[in-house]
């Protein structure tokens, strides 16, 4: 007697949960389908040979296999078109002290503003002693400028080697979270021509004008053992110059944040590498090899003579008769 009532007691505990365990896979089953469409919706990662092409000899790839970038190295349709699906932001820092706000900021910003990654978000973060001096432009569709003021180092060199202090906290407080890209460059410059996606990579460094076509054995390498940017001679891939370095805002932390270790250490063996941050950026790019290379063209002086290597000129530096205009003592 007993049983019989169990029996479809059983049998309704037995459905229901047949029917919870359906219920229960059905949103995973749900999620899979989702995953699967969205994998398919993204196109595939850009592959180097998709944009890039080394088409003389001054267009080779460096030992690493990081691409150097030349004009008519790189496909610019094929960019546009991968970065149209895949948005991005592209930040850029710049620093103004002193006679530099007068200088330059203006004519920096300016021509960032029509030429520096053309149709992408930009941010310009300003650094600057006054912000009372900051110059506002009006600025073209998805740019924008963030400016925070920064203490006034007494010697220039301090004002320059700083920078790497003050860009990785930047880096760390707020500039992870704001953009996938990042530029980092003296403000003594103008863009000349569209300085674009081609340009773009995980750590970027640039090929100093003056070197380029030097040797290891002659670049002006910190040499001097005492010093934390010492690169032994012969050793060293490029030359390459600090007025122009940049990456995902990981690599830019790393960047900046061994050079800084680096200027410090100096400092306090009373030691300071003959071109400063410089010397220490290239120590950084001697131990960690950056993974694109851009051309003189993208950050030129016309006090060189004419080469025919040097195609279009899409950054320039500006006038350099500035030792008076800097910060003093
Ligand atoms: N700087 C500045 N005021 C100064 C000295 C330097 O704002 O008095 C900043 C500025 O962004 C400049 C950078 O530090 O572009 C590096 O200094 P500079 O351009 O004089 O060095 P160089 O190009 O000769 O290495
Ligand atoms: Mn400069």
């Amino acid at each position: 007697m007993r049983y019989k009532r169990i029996i479809p007691l059983l049998m309704l505990l037995l459905l229901l949960w047949a029917l919870h365990k359906k219920h229960h896979f059905r949103p995973k089953k749900l999620q899979r389908v989702y995953q699967c469409w969205s994998m398919n919706d993204q196109p595939a990662e850009l592959q180097i040979s998709d944009w890039y092409s080394p088409n003389t000899a001054s267009n080779l790839t460096s030992n690493w296999s990081a691409p150097i970038v030349w004009h008519g190295s790189y496909n610019e349709e094929v960019l546009e078109n991968y970065y149209a699906k895949h948005t991005i932001t592209v930040g850029l820092t710049v620093f103004a002290v002193g006679r530099y706000i007068d200088y330059y900021l203006e004519r920096f910003i300016a021509t960032a503003d029509k030429y520096f990654m053309v149709g992408q978000k930009v941010i310009i973060y300003v650094m600057i002693d006054d912000s009372s001096k900051m110059p506002w432009l009006p600025l073209s569709p998805h740019r924008s400028i963030k400016v925070f003021e920064i203490k006034r180092e007494k010697r220039w060199q301090d004002v320059s080697m700083m920078r790497m202090k003050t860009i990785s906290e930047h880096v760390i407080e707020h500039i992870q979270y704001e953009v996938d890209f990042l530029f980092c460059m003296d403000v003594d410059q103008i863009f000349l021509k569209k300085y674009g996606l081609e340009t773009l990579g995980e750590s970027v460094a640039q090929l100093h004008a003056y070197w380029y076509q030097k040797n290891a054995t002659q670049f002006p390498y910190e040499r001097s053992t005492l010093s934390e940017a010492y690169i032994p001679m012969g050793e060293g891939d490029f030359y390459y110059h600090a007025a122009v370095f940049g990456g995902t805002p990981v690599q830019v932390l790393n960047i900046t944040r061994e050079c800084f270790k680096g200027i410090m250490k100096d400092k306090e063996n009373n030691m300071e590498a003959v071109w400063h941050d410089e010397s220490h950026l290239n120590k950084y790019f001697f131990l960690h090899k950056p993974t694109k290379i851009l051309s003189p063209e993208y950050c030129w002086t016309f006090r060189l003579p004419e080469s025919s290597v040097i195609k279009i000129v899409k950054l320039y530096w500006a006038q350099k008769d500035y030792n008076h205009l800097r910060v003093k003592n």
